[in-house]
């Protein structure tokens, strides 16, 4: 356990080999004064402070780690566990993020930010906090996803934020980083990039990391007051892995504690069809190591190297790199990382909303159904956690059309 820890820290940036900062020479300036900024952050009691109060009042942390008796009834009796990120100001674990980063942007001296966003929930948390701080905002969105997602787009707009469509590529996520990356190369001086998940160079990756890591402090205690033991076993979903690291990390060092991550797998295991990077012992074909958008991890891609399209009925989880610290738990057999379909997401979001009065977002719902796939090698003296991320409001529409 302990090297794992050691290699982590050891090398600024890198996870075992993965990790790193692969950008032209124009990003080294401002990735070097953003770790410079963040490291000093740590140990600025101002700064703390702005931080810790603005996660109290405007996010409203801490949030409760909710005990679900229907679905622990319904599962066969095992003790579950809700953490309800879902609660949170704008519906989701990306604002605590969001607040860290745009307080960090203030602190340098920059007045603009510029985010990108799949689904939306990363661009109205950055617009958010934008406002709130008083910095201008542009956000960057696929095309495909300004239309799947339109009342995003119209809350980015209400608070002040540009939205700038675009049209290149698959019209996603992906498409959104290159451009949000194209135009910070572009404005350094005045611009801080706010990147949303564990993803890109350092010092994202780390610095996303710590600022998520509020939700595995608050739960740690929040299990041992109510259980008086340590959880058996935490699941998250996981797109670039931000809500996941964010609640796992805490508990590395708990050697006795399994960590679940779970995949989107999409439609099945063929290359085009999943967005699953670790799941390749359940037939999800295509990740390998390699560089993306910053970042050496697992991607997916075609045998010429060539970045696979992916497919999820979650935005959030459509993705095809994993933040690289999950690939060297991964490689540790630290964490374990498996796949559920589009259909068994759907149908854990169903079960969630009447049993607990809870409907979750689509990715939160990936989770509920990689618990209940496992509960079969489970025992009922297991204890979990398991991260709800966000509110399904942003779903709507897809569980009425497919439910
Ligand atoms: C964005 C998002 C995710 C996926 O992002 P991670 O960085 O993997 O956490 C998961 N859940 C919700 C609700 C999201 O908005």
């Amino acid at each position: 356990m302990s090297s794992i820890l050691q290699s982590a820290t050891t090398a600024p940036g890198r996870f075992g080999p993965y990790g790193g900062r692969y950008v032209p020479e124009t990003l080294m300036v401002p990735l070097f004064e953003l770790e410079r900024a963040y490291e000093e952050a740590k140990s600025d009691p101002k700064f703390q402070a702005q931080l810790q109060d603005l996660l109290k009042n405007f996010a409203g942390r801490p949030t409760p780690l909710q005990f679900a008796s229907r679905l622990t009834e319904k599962l066969g009796g095992l003790r579950i566990y809700l953490k309800r990120e879902d609660l949170l100001h704008t519906g989701a674990h990306k604002i605590n993020n969001a607040i860290g980063q745009g307080l960090l942007a203030k602190k340098m001296g920059k007045p603009r930010i510029v985010a990108e966003t799949g689904a939306g929930q990363h661009g109205v948390a950055s617009a958010t906090v934008a406002a709130h701080l008083g910095l201008d905002c542009v956000v960057y969105m696929g095309t495909e996803d300004m239309a799947r997602q339109a009342l995003n787009v119209s809350r980015m707009r209400m608070l002040g934020a540009q939205v700038v469509g675009v049209d290149s590529g698959s019209r996603t996520l992906k498409d959104a980083i290159n451009e949000a990356m194209r135009d910070w190369v572009t404005n350094v001086r005045s611009t801080h990039y706010l990147l949303g998940s564990v993803l890109g160079a350092h010092p994202y990756p780390t610095m996303v990391r710590d600022f998520q890591s509020v939700i595995g402090r608050e739960a740690r205690e929040q299990i041992l007051a109510a259980e008086k033991r340590l959880p058996t076993h935490l699941f998250a979903c996981v797109g670039g892995g931000s809500n996941a690291i964010g609640l796992f990390h805490q508990f590395l060092r708990d050697a006795e504690v399994k960590m679940i991550g779970i995949e989107a797998g999409g439609r099945g295991g063929q290359l085009g069809e999943h967005a699953a990077r670790l799941a390749a012992h359940q037939g999800f074909t295509g990740a390998r190591p390699g560089v993306l958008q910053g970042t050496y991890t697992y991607v997916l891609q075609n045998e010429d190297g060539q970045i696979a399209a992916t497919h999820s009925i979650s935005a959030g989880l459509d993705y095809p790199a994993i933040g690289p610290e999950h690939a060297w738990l991964a490689d540790q057999h630290r964490a374990e990382y498996s796949a559920v379909s589009d259909q068994a997401a759907l149908d854990a979001a169903r079960l969630l909303s009447r049993t607990e009065g809870i409907i979750p977002a689509l990715e939160s719902a990936h989770a509920i159904a990689g618990l209940i796939e496992r509960i079969p090698k489970m025992s009922k003296a297991d204890l979990v956690i398991l991260n709800l991320s966000g509110r399904g409001d942003k779903d709507m529409d897809t569980y009425s059309r497919l439910l």
